[in-house]
């Protein structure tokens, strides 16, 4: 027999060519034998950590995690992988818990998923025949959950302690999603882990397009929105149990098969509506923030926000259940300044006055990224620690070409309202004040201001929003709870006395919100696949995307293989899903082939290298930003430089190079035109060096010769190939 290498079983088992880099590591470093703490994000891919271990170690491989939900969908995605997998909990009869325990005795489990209780009691595992047996690994799962600091703390989870006691020769590996410093370090001590080899990966989203929108007629942007991703998987958060139910009906009027979540549903709708959800049998789920957690589906494309969420945090957990499958995926929040009311209420803890500031300063962080004008990737991964470049082409921010508007003279008029109105009103009084109102809430002295009605030119929304950019730019800061007053600040001074502009950025284009699609796959097969990988998954009673991912059937759609022999070379086909299911796929691809007269395509080699935990970053398009980066595309084809162009455009050079990158990850420049082609090689060679995912690290390996625009397009040709 052939010997197996953690490349081999990745190709053979998961049907993927290449480990992500953290992976690589800490896979080497447990059949080294060595303990390991693995600290990725969601859809980093964590699972394959100790999977892949597992199947090359002689012994038996344990999984303890805290989600019985979830214990089902893993065994079963693992099974359909050929993979002899079992679960132990709670919710099992005596009966199966019986039969797992017989096979276990038998040495037939590769993998076992188990509940952390089963680590104490009577019968617990340390005393079970098995537990007595050939153990090669243990992998502790959401392992914040055995410290007091994380968020989610399981007493059950100190049982583990013992491991390291009773099987010292046995690597553990604990990975988590979520710690701070202070956990990290907790879980490393309470699981007495030896020495470990400690991995942390980059946590941005790479593939998550983040968008923020004004909401102002939210219902209609949103159906607009949703019409872009056809029978595509989302979930649309609101703040209220209420308002997920009218917000469901009013989109079933509209023709979307939606349901509602909230915690006040009993448990076995909240269950059923769930299932429908995994199942792709309901696609859009309009939840309160009760919906997510241990939900493990890898096809969410969308993540929709009505009200902005109670700080950076919740925003980044939910908005992470999109995409991690690793394709384009898109986080939408409609800001509504009116929701700061219900937030700061929620935020703020009666008798504990410490933690409300410190709730209260989180939701400011929120309002402020929803407000930035600059990358909100660059923000979120600074919030979280890490460095990033100011451009990540990917947010709405850095895909708008903006105009900068003056608007000096109407700043100077609400800064001087503010001044009149002594500094204690709020923005409703401002505006009012600045219409010259009549309604009562302006008292009399307040009209005998200079500045009542002195902006009776603009609307009541021009001047709240302006408000909002002062703001933001630091001209005013919001004081008082929960009354919330604006106040002035070092900075509006120079601008009254007229020493500083106040300019505002205003998107060039309208942009529209849509759906991304990868234009080389075909959406008509994709639909027939998916039809036929639906059928399947009904027949064996297990979800549609553990029969095969969205990037399956993506690649399947682009390449249309017509053999079994074609389908090793598609990713996430592995020896047994080509036994399972790979006829029946190839049969709807033949007959949609000879109907349309389809021939199949040569299927590029190096495809599916992924260097990163993202695909196609950015071969997403929205209408408005296509149309600016199709004029920088044609400006550059007419023989202009980058340099020139940006100084044409009044844009950034680094936003030219961005725009041009997604035309070399779509192929349709060429890499070795816009490279050098001698500087190429020790480029690409960086890049899949790098886990630090930083443009910077990057560029500081590779010295001055190099500069970003040459990483940046590497990077687009690597992700394309
Ligand atoms: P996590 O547990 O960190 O949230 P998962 O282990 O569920 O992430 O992996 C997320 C997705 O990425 C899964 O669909 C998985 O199959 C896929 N994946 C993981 N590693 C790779 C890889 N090396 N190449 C391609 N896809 C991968
Ligand atoms: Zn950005």
């Amino acid at each position: 027999m052939k010997t197996q290498t953690p490349e081999s079983v990745l190709k053979q088992y998961f049907g993927y060519d290449a480990f992500r880099p953290n992976q690589k590591k800490a896979i080497d470093s447990i059949l080294e034998g060595k303990d390991v703490f693995t600290l990725m994000p969601t859809g980093g891919g964590k699972s394959l950590c100790y999977q892949i271990p597992a199947l090359l170690l002689p012994g038996l491989t344990v999984v303890v995690s805290p989600l019985i939900a979830l214990m089902k969908d893993q065994v079963d995605a693992l099974r359909a992988n050929g993979i002899s997998a079992d679960y132990l909990n709670s919710s099992m009869s005596p009966a199966e818990q019986w039969k797992v325990t017989e096979k276990l005795k038998r040495g037939e489990t590769k993998i076992l998923y188990m509940a952390p209780e089963r680590f104490k009691g009577r019968d617990s595992f340390f005393k079970s025949p098995y537990g007595k047996g050939d153990i090669s690994l243990f992998a502790i799962d959401e392992a914040h959950c055995v410290s007091h600091w994380g968020h989610d703390f399981r007493p059950d989870y100190l049982q583990l302690s013992q491991l390291k006691k009773k099987y010292p020769k046995v690597p553990v590996i604990a990975l988590t999603a979520s710690a701070d410093n202070t956990t990290r370090a907790d879980i490393v001590d309470k699981l007495q882990l030896n020495k470990p080899e400690t991995l942390v990966s980059s946590f941005n989203r790479s593939n998550i397009r983040y968008e923020v929108r004004q909401a102002k007629d939210d219902f209609d942007e949103l159906i607009e929105f949703l019409n872009t991703f056809k029978k595509e998987s989302g979930i649309i958060y609101t703040l209220k149990r209420s308002s997920t139910e009218d917000l469901a009906a009013k989109l079933k009027e509209e023709g979307f098969n939606a349901l509602p979540y909230h915690a006040g549903l009993a448990p076995d709708k909240r269950a059923r509506t769930q299932e429908l959800f995994l199942k792709d049998e309901v696609p859009i789920i309009v939840a309160t923030i009760a919906f997510g957690m241990g939900i493990d589906k890898s096809n969410v494309r969308f993540v929709v926000h009505m009200n902005m969420p109670k700080n950076i945090e919740s925003y980044y957990q939910e908005t992470g259940r999109a995409g991690r499958d690793g394709l384009p995926s898109t986080a939408l929040l409609f800001l509504n300044h009116g929701d700061m009311s219900t937030l700061r209420y929620f935020a703020t803890i009666d008798g504990n006055e410490a933690q409300t500031e410190i709730m209260l300063k989180k939701l400011e962080q929120m309002l402020e990224f929803c407000e930035i004008k600059t990358c909100r990737r660059q923000y979120l991964m600074n919030y979280f620690g890490e460095s990033h470049p100011d451009t990540c082409g990917n947010c709405d921010v850095c895909l708008d070409e903006y105009d900068a508007f003056d608007y000096t003279v109407e700043a100077q008029k609400v800064l001087s309202a503010v001044a009149r109105l002594r500094q204690q009103y709020g923005a409703e009084i401002i505006t009012l004040l600045l219409k010259g109102s009549k309604s009562k809430k302006v008292q009399f002295w307040m009209q005998d201001l200079p500045t009542y009605g002195a902006g009776s030119d603009q609307t009541a929304d021009f001047w709240k929003d302006l408000i909002n950019e002062l703001t933001a730019q630091n001209y005013l800061r919001r004081d008082g709870n929960p009354h919330q007053v604006y106040k002035l600040t070092e900075k509006s001074r120079s601008l009254i006395s007229g020493n500083t502009t106040f300019k505002v950025l205003k998107p060039r284009t309208e942009r529209k919100v849509t759906a991304e699609s990868d234009e080389k796959v075909d959406r008509s097969l994709f639909e027939l696949l998916r039809a036929e990988r639906k059928r399947i998954a009904d027949n064996n009673g297990v979800a549609p995307f553990i029969v095969l991912s969205d990037s399956t059937l993506n690649e399947l759609a682009t390449y249309y293989p017509q053999d079994l022999e074609s389908l090793q070379h598609i990713s996430g086909f592995g020896v047994q899903k080509i036994r399972s299911y790979g006829q029946a796929m190839i049969d709807v691809i033949r007959s949609y082939c000879t109907e349309n007269h389809i021939k199949p395509k040569r299927i590029p080699k190096s495809r599916g290298k992924s260097s990163s935990s993202s695909k196609k970053t950015s071969s997403r398009k929205g209408s408005g930003v296509n149309s600016s980066n199709n004029i920088t595309l044609q400006m550059y084809r007419s023989g202009k430089s980058i340099e020139a162009i940006a100084h044409e455009r009044e844009i950034k050079p680094s936003t030219v190079e961005s725009h041009l990158a997604v035309y070399v990850e779509r192929g349709m420049l060429e890499l070795e035109d816009m490279v050098a082609p001698d500087k190429i090689p020790a480029i690409r060679q960086a890049i899949s060096e790098d886990d630090s995912g930083f443009l910077r690290e990057i560029k500081e390996k590779l010295g001055p010769d190099i500069t970003y625009g040459d990483i940046r397009f590497v990077m687009a040709d690597m992700k394309a190939n």
